[in-house]
């Protein structure tokens, strides 16, 4: 039986995106309750009925969670021009080799727009 988790994380940062015009409201500095989404998929353990522990998954993005909170994105090496899409591939990056079950990543800087990135 082969099953998704996604486990949600949140984070508080400042970014502006550089390569905008200078008349674009993204342009200015400006901060967000980012909100990531960490999606794992694999067989669930028949004996455990789970896919794998959810505290797992925590201890694995906890370095990168804090990296990320309550920073300027755009000083974090890689980050330079920190759009959601940049931020979730960042992400996925330093994640899948510690967490290989990883199908995806998500990353909302609102309640209504996220940027999601599965590897390829
Ligand atoms: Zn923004």
């Amino acid at each position: 039986m082969k099953m998704e988790l996604r486990k949600s994380f949140q984070f508080e940062a400042a970014h502006l995106l550089p390569l905008l015009p200078k008349a674009h409201k993204c342009r200015r500095l400006h901060g967000h309750s980012f909100v990531v989404e960490v999606v794992v998929a694999g067989e669930c353990d028949p004996k455990l009925g789970w896919v794998m522990d959810y505290a797992e998954i925590k201890a694995a993005f906890k370095p990168i969670w804090e990296k990320l909170d309550h920073r300027y994105l755009n000083e974090i090496p890689g980050l330079k021009n920190p759009t959601s899409e940049v931020v979730a591939a960042w992400i996925w990056k330093q994640l899948k080799p510690k967490l290989p079950l990883l199908t995806e990543i998500v990353v909302a800087e609102t309640c209504t727009a996220r940027a999601v990135y599965r590897g390829e």
